[in-house]
């Protein structure tokens, strides 16, 4: 596939967020929301210095946690549900983070979307996270007129092989970032253009 050339690797090599395991990547994808990976991982280094596992977390004081995590914003919500998290890892899954998305998802804080983050990326099994740039790439390619994200991760499941799924959310999200803008996307350097039926550039008529 032609993301795939322009932006090699696997999910773990594409994903922008610092971590060293599966704890301080879950940690990192939610304070990621609302906020950029270079955001988070300005802060995730004293976090994970200061609380280094799923106990330590649990039993933090939340305004110490709050005041590291501030400059991610939404900061208070955000400490709630990673010290929630933590506590749950710890109490219910003797420490270690599952990996399998009914699990992840009864976590405070960790959403389908976050689950598939970590399922992907560290744990190497499929799934397929479902953004804003992903849902808006979905609709421009041509690819699913859902809108449910749900729907759009099921959509696009039966389009790539299951160990792929990962790859191809984290590709769409860079060529979303990088070429495909919200509001100003450049179809004139774009590697889809020829086929995406929302390319801004003009069609060639056959005679
Ligand atoms: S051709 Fe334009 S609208 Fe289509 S994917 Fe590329 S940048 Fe987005």
């Amino acid at each position: 596939m032609r993301l795939a050339k322009e932006y090699p690797g696997t999910a773990r090599e594409l994903c922008a967020l610092d971590h060293h395991n599966a704890f301080e990547l879950l940690t990192a994808t939610i304070l990621s929301a609302q906020t950029t990976d270079i955001r988070v991982n300005m802060v995730t280094p004293t976090l994970f210095a200061r609380y280094p596992t799923p106990e330590d977390l649990a039993a933090a004081d939340p305004r110490e946690v709050e005041e590291i995590v501030r400059s991610t914003g939404f900061y208070q919500n955000k400490t709630k549900s990673i010290m929630g998290m933590a506590q749950g890892v710890s109490e219910r899954f003797d420490g270690a983070v599952p990996s399998a998305i009914d699990d992840l998802v009864t976590l405070p804080g960790v959403g389908r979307k976050t689950a598939n983050v970590v399922r992907s990326v560290w744990f190497d099994e499929p799934g397929l996270p479902v953004d804003t740039h992903v849902t808006r790439l979905s609709h421009r390619l041509g690819l699913t007129e859902e809108t449910d994200p749900v729907k759009i991760e099921f959509a696009l499941n039966a389009m790539v092989p299951a160990a792929e799924r990962g790859g191809l959310s984290l590709r769409l999200i860079l060529h979303g970032r990088r070429v495909c803008d919200a509001r100003s996307p450049k179809c004139d350097v774009c590697v889809l253009e020829d086929f995406c039926p929302s390319s801004r550039l003009p069609r060639k008529r056959s005679a």
